[in-house]
């Protein structure tokens, strides 16, 4: 009986769907740990919608796979191969690295660990642990050659937590730019956004169940980091989840979160604006101002409060 009204519910809502607004369609799937929401409105919008979560579970498997893989490999000499995909987020990510003397990094997977963010057991490390952790985070363990990736000291971990929605969201976008799909929403849990068309969308208020501003974006990635999303209180302090690389713990921000929009013109504006939210995070967002300017990169960041 149970079976029978699922297959009725299941018809009525893809004939309402098709009947109401056969070209609107919104699918939301948890992917990376985060809730993934994608819109697109128009002729070939639900194919786009199908489309892009094969690709996003299929990246999704490609970097567990590939981690583990140069994990694997740690510290034996040999280059593994990998993804293009996995490739091409290790590329910018170390590019960014070098940008910001190591204010972003991929490496930051032990001291990640270490902390707990995130998961049931966080606990603030004692100082001989993080000293221990610092040397085993650092970019220039990382190394990258014709779609291979090593690390040369064992137990140096990757965490693409701070890039891999980003390019997810990029992943999508093109998706969408192939079916010719003009308008529509490519959200990764609000943490990072693409906006095809004219979209207005809300900012959270880091303190509080509510909104705290709108922006009205076109054709551009948004992407907020902040100490609200992952964090525990010890103390009477807060532990949050971007950690600042020089120190293997939560970095000193100036604000409760910052934002930053790129372009849709950039490549892979999404991976540049997930880079640099975490990034002017870290730095703050003056310095990060300076070294976008310095770079000539174009991209606007916003801080709450
Ligand atoms: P969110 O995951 O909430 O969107 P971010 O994009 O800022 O936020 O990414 C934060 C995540 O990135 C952390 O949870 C961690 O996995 C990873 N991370 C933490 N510190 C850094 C850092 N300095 N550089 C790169 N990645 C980081
Ligand atoms: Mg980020």
């Amino acid at each position: 009986m149970k079976k029978f009204f699922a297959v009725i519910i299941f018809f009525v809502t893809v004939l309402s769907a098709d009947c109401d607004s056969p070209k609107n369609f919104e699918r939301t799937e948890i992917l990376m740990g985060t809730v993934v929401t994608l819109k697109a409105e128009g002729k070939n919008s639900r194919a786009a919608l199908d489309e892009s979560f094969l690709a996003l579970f299929e990246l999704e498997k490609k970097i567990s796979a590939d981690v583990k893989k140069i994990e694997d490999a740690a510290g034996n000499g040999a280059f593994v191969k990998i993804s293009s995909d996995v490739y091409e987020i290790l590329t910018a990510a170390q590019k960014f690295s070098a940008l910001t003397d190591g204010a972003f990094d991929v490496t930051i997977g032990a001291a990640v660990e270490l902390w707990g963010i995130g998961t049931e057991n966080p606990r603030v490390p004692t100082a001989d642990e993080l000293i221990a952790v610092k040397n085993f985070v650092g970019h220039e363990h990382l190394h990258l050659r014709g779609g291979e990736a090593y690390l040369d000291r064992r137990g140096v971990k990757i965490n693409l937590g701070g890039v891999g929605k980003g390019y997810g969201v990029d992943v999508a976008r093109k998706i969408f730019v192939a079916h010719g799909v003009t308008s529509g929403l490519i959200d990764f849990g609000t943490s990072t956004i693409f906006a095809v068309g004219k979209k207005k969308i809300g900012i959270k208020n880091p303190r509080a169940e509510e909104i705290s501003g709108v922006v009205e974006l076109e054709d551009c990635a948004l992407s907020t980091s902040g100490d609200y999303e992952k964090f525990f209180i010890a103390d009477g302090r807060r532990y949050h989840h971007i950690i600042d690389p020089k120190t293997c713990a939560p970095a000193e921000a100036e604000n409760f979160s910052v934002s930053v929009i790129v372009g849709g013109r950039e490549k892979n504006c999404a991976t540049l604006a997930d880079i640099l939210s975490t990034t002017a995070f870290v730095l703050g967002k003056e310095r990060t101002e300076k070294f976008l300017t310095e770079n000539k990169i174009a991209a606007k960041i916003f801080s709450a409060p």
